[in-house]
């Protein structure tokens, strides 16, 4: 079977022979295959009643942040697979090509790392795709950041761990949940009670504002699992000033020197909910695809790094400004 691969305005677009596949696109389109990979605002569409093809899980997710979309996660030669990104996250499988979403194959709390399909064409993510991002191993990082957190216990300070409030906020909400008493920022109690009717073991909290307003937050040290925000933001002004909290920031960008929002707090720790490097090449290579196409992040470093190692990769580009399908 022939295709075309195209970057658009609207999405990836994949043309077979009968089929028009859309690849989280802007906009779904009428008598296409629309795929959302999961409920990153990034990869959601803006648009909604044409039907998509997603998880369920992302569809109520999607519900959660105001996206209503019409969705199945049922469709005849076309595999969703695990993606180990965030909850509900899949990549597609369909004819010979495997189109990643954004990946992780690093199993983290309730996430377990994403198995690779064996294809010809491979579309990847490659946000982390430089040689200086490889991230430390999950046992490493739980054991840092109960250090941090038990020293800071012991002079009776308060800990804030700052995450995305979808994907990180669960899963460090899982790794350091036992450590009491714990309150959640509202936004992060909203998102973890959605994942908790969805079957993952989360402890339940409450949200800040009912923590403060009874007072809760006096009683000093406590842990909180806020979403990152600015530093000028009230409510790190707040936190810091009454109750001298002190914050960590989980990012897979905390790794770099060069690219500094990573470390918008006290402590700056590399989990990330991507592939590292290293992660990428093995995936890269597991798949046995011997065409690759890059986006997301580093789609020129990684497609040159692939090249040298003889595999036969490109960046995929937008190659006309106003091309929507
Ligand atoms: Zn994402
Ligand atoms: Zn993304």
């Amino acid at each position: 079977m022939t295709h075309k691969i195209k970057m658009t305005k609207n999405g990836i677009v994949c043309k077979t022979n009968n089929t028009t596949i859309l690849l989280d696109p802007k906009i779904p389109l009428e008598g296409c295959v629309n795929f959302v990979s999961h409920a990153h605002s990034d990869h959601l569409p803006t648009q909604n009643g044409v039907p998509t093809l997603a998880s369920i899980e992302t569809s109520r997710i999607a519900k959660l942040r105001g996206c209503k979309m019409d969705s199945s996660d049922n469709l005849e030669n076309f595999s969703l697979l695990d993606s180990g990104h965030i909850l509900g996250a899949r990549g597609l499988l369909f004819d010979d090509i495997f189109y990643t979403g954004d990946i992780c194959t690093r199993s983290r709390g309730f996430l377990s790392g994403a198995k690779i399909p064996k294809c010809k064409t491979l579309i990847t993510e490659c946000t982390f795709g430089l040689p200086e991002f490889i991230f430390p191993k999950l046992d490493e990082i739980k054991k840092t950041v109960n250090e941090i957190i038990s020293e800071h216990y012991s002079r009776g300070i308060p800990v804030i761990l700052f995450g995305y409030q979808l994907g990180k906020a669960q899963t460090i909400s899982q790794l350091f949940g036992h450590w009491e008493p714990l309150y959640y920022h509202d936004s992060v109690k909203e998102m973890n009670d959605l994942h908790r009717t969805l079957g993952i073991n989360l402890k339940e909290c409450i949200g800040h504002t009912e923590a403060e307003k009874n007072g809760l937050l006096e009683k000093k040290p406590w842990i909180m699992v806020a979403p990152f925000m600015s530093e000028k933001s009230y409510f790190i002004k707040n936190m810091k000033s009454k109750y001298g909290a002190a914050t960590i920031g989980f990012s897979g960008w905390a790794k770099s020197a060069r690219f500094s929002f990573g470390r918008r707090a006290d402590y700056s720790i590399p989990l990330s909910d991507h592939c590292d490097f290293d992660e990428l090449v093995e995936l890269v290579k597991q798949s046995g695809a011997d065409k690759v196409y890059t986006i997301h992040g580093f789609v020129e470093e990684f497609s040159a790094h692939l090249k040298s190692l003889g595999i036969d990769a490109q960046p995929l580009r937008e190659e006309s400004l106003d091309d929507f399908i």
